[in-house]
């Protein structure tokens, strides 16, 4: 039996990657769209300007958008709204009983919130129950992390698991549809490399740590290693880059570094969830390897691109990783999210 789901914000960069992934999914029937008041009451491909390479799905083209409040037909949300409306936009529905799976910022750090990556803290989902109980709601809500941490932590994980993570500096080339549609005017981003990205740098340091931390009693430990972060904005239209120094616990050597994250697999994996990567770590050997144009949509756009291992005489070892922003980064990781929490029969009301 399929389960009905909503998309809330459908109409933008992040909607739009919800409604195509949700296109014949196994589990999930996607059968309300909701954004503002500029878009109620139009039908979906009347109002929304669809910005991807593949057509809009038919069936979601006819949906009419809903306004973003909790009476919509379904069990399930996606929430693509922005952040200056999903904090309580959220909050309604799961009080009114909506598992939210959300890709804002609003609620990541709540103590009582799970910052999910199936493939690295499938156990934080114990969050849910904690929250549930402490806020009464009958609904929950899980989120996915900012869309550079998303893909930075896929590449950590292996690295912690297998040799122990000490600190981590991390500079980022993100793409513009990172900013929404319609996003950075031309003028700006075009020939040019803009070296700031509000609030970015903050969200990567501190979600990396949660997302990497412990459950301790009723709430996450934070991961005590060290994060620094520098983020920019380049002309790419898909496709955040990072490039990454670490300090492990021992010195394994670039060889056994490649060989860990090439082997990784975790839950997602094992239980062959349908968005679920075969590679979360797809590690390439050229040595002009990842390209954002060349590589950003292997693995469907789900796993994180890594290239360029090597000794770095500062920090230890550093290496590039590539990551599909609005895939891995967040409709395809809220996704995914949904799909673990249905394997653990936590989606039903
Ligand atoms: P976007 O293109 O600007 O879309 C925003 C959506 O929110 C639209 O559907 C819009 O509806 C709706 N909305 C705006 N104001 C509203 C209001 N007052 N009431 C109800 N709905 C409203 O933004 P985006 O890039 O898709 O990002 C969506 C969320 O995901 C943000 O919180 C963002 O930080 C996060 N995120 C984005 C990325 C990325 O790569 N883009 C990655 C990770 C997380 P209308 O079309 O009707 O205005």
């Amino acid at each position: 039996m399929t389960i009905r789901v909503g998309v809330l914000g459908a109409t933008g960069a992040v909607g739009q990657r919800f409604v195509q992934l949700l296109e014949g999914h196994p589990w999930f029937d996607l059968v309300a769209v909701a954004a503002s008041e500029r878009s109620s009451g139009k039908c979906y491909g009347e109002a929304c300007t669809w910005k991807l390479d593949v057509p809009m799905p038919a069936a979601a083209g006819k949906l009419v958008v809903q306004p973003v409040e909790p009476r919509l037909e379904c069990e399930v949300v996606f929430s693509a709204l922005d952040a200056a409306v999903a904090g309580p936009a959220e909050e309604s529905f799961a009080a009114a009983g909506y598992a939210v799976l959300s890709n804002a910022r609003n609620h990541r750090m709540a103590d009582d919130v799970p910052l999910l990556v199936p493939e690295v803290n499938p156990g934080h989902a114990a969050l849910i129950p904690v929250q549930r109980k402490k806020r009464g709601w009958r609904g929950f809500i899980a989120t996915n992390p900012n869309c550079a941490a998303a893909t930075l932590v896929l590449a950590l994980a292996p690295l912690e698991r297998a040799f122990g993570l000490k600190a981590v500096a991390v500079t980022t080339l993100q793409a513009i549809s990172g900013a929404g549609y319609p996003g950075l005017p031309s003028l700006d981003i075009v020939g040019n490399v803009i070296p700031f990205i509000s609030g970015e740098e903050e969200k990567i340091e501190r979600e990396t740590r949660k997302i990497l931390g412990t459950m301790s009693g009723d709430r996450i430990a934070p991961h005590p290693l060290t994060v620094s972060a520098t983020t920019t904005r380049v002309p790419v239209v898909d496709g955040h880059t990072a490039s990454v120094f670490v300090t492990l616990g021992g010195d394994p050597g670039p060889d056994a570094v490649r060989e860990t994250l090439r082997t990784y697999r975790s839950v997602p994996q094992e239980r062959k969830l349908p968005s679920a990567p075969a590679h979360p770590t797809l590690v390439v050997d050229e040595e002009d390897r990842p390209q954002p144009r060349l590589d950003v949509n292997r693995e469907r756009g789900m796993a994180s691109i890594v290239g360029r291992v090597r000794r770095c005489e500062l920090l230890g070892y550093k290496f590039i990783v590539l990551g599909h922003n609005t895939i891995r980064g967040a409709a395809g990781a809220s996704l995914l999210n949904a799909e673990l929490l249905h394997s653990e029969g936590l989606l039903s009301r």
